[in-house]
């Protein structure tokens, strides 16, 4: 068994946990690890009963494990403060959790669609499944499963909350982590039991790989996992490992650019929205009041954050969930579609297509994918563009949106 993680960076800050977590297993004196393109390994160990190898022998069959994979494993097992598995896909890691724990009742909160169709495939193989909405009680609940940041509108939810009625019904939660990677949050802090990312998006933040992780908060835990993702070969290969090593050294860095960007362009918008400025940060022109006349709502962490602190209803301490930034993941909703993709598709700077998490900022009309999404809404994803280039993309799409607008009712 090969180890997981090394104590000696527990201590460490993410940043340099992201860059050094995994150079225990260096092999060879390179800066930036080789990939391993090799699907087998000698039977250089030890003999044991009569096997070809004994248990000292680290890897056999790329479908098991790979060095590399290991490393990236070591990295996210330590600042995810778990114990990490990594998968082909977010949806992979997501179906390997249904598999670990074969729940006959599952409580499913707002979700990615891609979720919600993994679990149908579940249902469909596994007859008698139940599956239920999280605001009522989790009687016969095994499995309680969030998203937070949830997909697409950036809002988070009260993870310790859900934490404590999972458990007071003996369920496990499970929370998709994706919107929110280190250092965003760390939901094992507040109860998770189980928390899974699509590595596709924040983690790997380039669009160039698609990898998923299932952290557990046992070692022992990984030991079943591993074994089914084996048997299953429902694991990453060598280079998306490589290229997601390669992403998690400037993880701290992205994501909290990313986040403070997102942070500003939500209050700038929302600022259109209300005709004045919720902050004193910047008094709307006239052109610009007229621009907010068509956002209809703005959605994201940030504005969950400025209502806790004016009003009780608004709830829980979302700063304490999110010590470091609220994600990069935000929606804007119109009054009619039409102006949702008028918008869509006049952005230049940010690309009209789906996913997120990348360094390029993308805007995606999530109706497109998910027929039960609202066909006014626009899902935007902050790449690292500077915060200025960004804000004046979206004057130019809104005052595109009132030209036509306006010039349309004369
Ligand atoms: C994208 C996404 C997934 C699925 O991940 P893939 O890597 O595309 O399979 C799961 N959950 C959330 C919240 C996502 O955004």
């Amino acid at each position: 068994m090969v180890e997981i993680k090394n104590p000696v960076y527990d201590s460490m800050s993410v940043a340099t946990q992201s860059i050094h977590a995994d150079s225990y297993l260096r092999v060879t004196s390179d800066i930036t690890p080789p990939i391993n393109v090799t699907t087998n390994f000698d039977y250089a160990r030890t003999e044991v009963d009569g096997f070809n190898y004994g248990p000292d022998q680290r890897y056999v069959y790329s479908r098991d494990t790979t060095p590399i994979v290991t490393k990236v494993e070591a990295a996210l097992s330590t600042i995810t403060e778990g114990y990490a598995v990594l998968y082909g896909s977010g949806l992979t890691a997501i179906l390997a959790v249904l598999i670990e724990h074969k729940p006959k009742k599952i409580a499913l909160g707002e979700s990615y669609f891609g979720t919600r169709k993994v679990v149908e495939q579940y249902q469909a193989l596994v007859p008698g499944v139940e599956v239920v909405g999280i605001e009522c009680g989790f009687e016969g609940v095994n499995l309680v499963w969030i998203e937070s940041p949830f997909n697409p509108t950036g809002e988070v939810k009260d993870i310790g909350s859900y934490a404590l009625r999972a458990h007071a019904a003996g369920a496990l939660l499970v929370v998709d982590s994706t919107l929110a990677p280190p250092p965003l949050s760390y939901p094992f802090r507040q109860g998770a039991d189980i928390v899974v990312h699509s590595a596709t998006k924040y983690l790997g933040g380039h669009c160039d790989l698609l990898a998923g992780v299932v952290v557990t908060k046992s070692a022992r835990s990984t030991e079943t996992m591993r074994a089914a993702r084996n048997t299953l070969g429902l694991g990453a290969g060598s280079l998306e490992g490589w290229l997601l090593l390669r992403s998690l050294r400037t993880l701290t860095v992205r994501v909290k650019q990313q986040s403070q960007t997102t942070a500003r362009l939500v209050a700038l918008l929302e600022s259109f929205r209300r005709g004045a400025c919720a902050s004193s940060c910047h008094q709307p022109t006239a052109a610009e009041l007229s621009l907010g006349l068509r956002i209809a709502s703005v959605q994201h962490a940030s504005l969950q954050f400025l209502c806790s602190k004016s009003s009780s209803k608004c709830g829980f301490d979302v700063l304490r969930q999110h010590p470091e930034g609220f994600g990069a993941v935000f929606a804007v909703r119109f009054a009619s579609k039409s102006q949702a993709l008028f918008v869509a598709r006049h952005l230049k700077l940010h690309r009209f297509a789906t996913s997120l998490g990348g360094v390029e900022s993308l805007v995606d009309w999530r109706h497109g994918w998910d027929a039960s999404a609202d066909p006014t809404l626009l899902r935007v994803s902050v790449g690292l563009e500077s915060y200025e280039d960004l804000a004046n993309d979206w004057r130019q799409a809104l005052l595109a949106l009132d030209a036509t607008e306006t010039g349309a009712k004369l």
